[in-house]
């Protein structure tokens, strides 16, 4: 197993996003562990989408990333396989508490991302959790420290971070701000904020957007180190 990581590490040091791009249409070109890629196979997950393609070689290069591309393009895979990647890089167990925070602005959406990663996540051993608000804080509490992936709204997640004692951030490597130009649109820009000033700077953050506005700029410059932007404007 330990030579497996090696393997895949190696794989990512070598992996050129700017002339592997050419050659590179299914998952299983990735350099992703087994365990994803069966995760994805089974979910009938094969070839890329455009955003996926520009974005997943450089996340996986653990680089910041700002993606925009239009809904409905894939960037949910876009920034979970990374995410899970991540994970299995850093060796995360179930002891090593908050590794990745996924947030989205609504509930539905966050119960979308869930889903999708309890698929390809399917033969990985580290846990995940949703916190949206739908349930007592109190029950959430108790899970929610136990959790390595947890995925949620931005008031719910702000609201753990705060009160939660012994809610252990300095394991956090991926921060992940999807549908940032709703988060902003819908008057989140302040839980984001706390969220952000709760974990640790060396973080990897990848932000998606289906938009541009000077408010993501805004939180992008703030949020993000160095990032590669990547938009998308064609269909895929
Ligand atoms: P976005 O977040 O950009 O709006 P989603 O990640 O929600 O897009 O994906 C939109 C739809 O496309 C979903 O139904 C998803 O299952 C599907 N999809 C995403 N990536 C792929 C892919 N590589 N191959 C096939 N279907 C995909
Ligand atoms: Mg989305």
């Amino acid at each position: 197993e330990e030579k497996a990581l090696a393997k895949l590490k190696e794989r990512i040091e070598q992996y050129d996003p700017a002339v592997d791009e050419k050659s590179l249409s299914q998952f299983s070109d990735l350099p992703i562990s087994q365990e994803t890629l069966q995760g994805l196979n089974e979910a009938s997950f094969v070839s890329l989408t455009d955003i996926q393609k520009k974005t997943i070689p450089i996340a996986l290069k653990e680089e910041d990333v700002m993606g925009t591309a239009k809904t409905g393009s894939g960037k949910t895979l876009a920034f979970l396989i990374p995410v899970v990647e991540s994970l299995i890089r850093n060796q995360i167990t179930e002891h090593d508490g908050l590794a990745a925070l996924i947030v989205s602005p609504t509930r539905e959406l966050a119960v979308q991302i869930f889903e999708v990663l309890a698929k390809i996540g399917k033969y990985n051993s580290f846990s995940a959790g949703l916190v949206t608000g739908g349930k007592d804080v109190k029950y959430e509490k108790e899970r929610v420290s136990r959790m390595n992936i947890l995925v949620g709204t931005p008031g719910r997640i702000s609201q753990h971070l705060n009160e939660a004692v012994g809610m252990e951030t300095s394991n956090l490597q991926v921060l992940v701000l999807d549908e940032a130009d709703r988060c902003l649109d819908m008057g989140f820009k302040k839980q984001i904020d706390n969220i952000i000033g709760h974990l640790p700077p060396t973080r990897q953050t990848l932000l998606f957007s289906a938009t541009q506005s000077d408010s993501v700029k805004d939180l992008a410059r703030l949020s993000l180190t160095n990032p590669k932007r990547i938009g998308v404007s064609s269909d895929s």
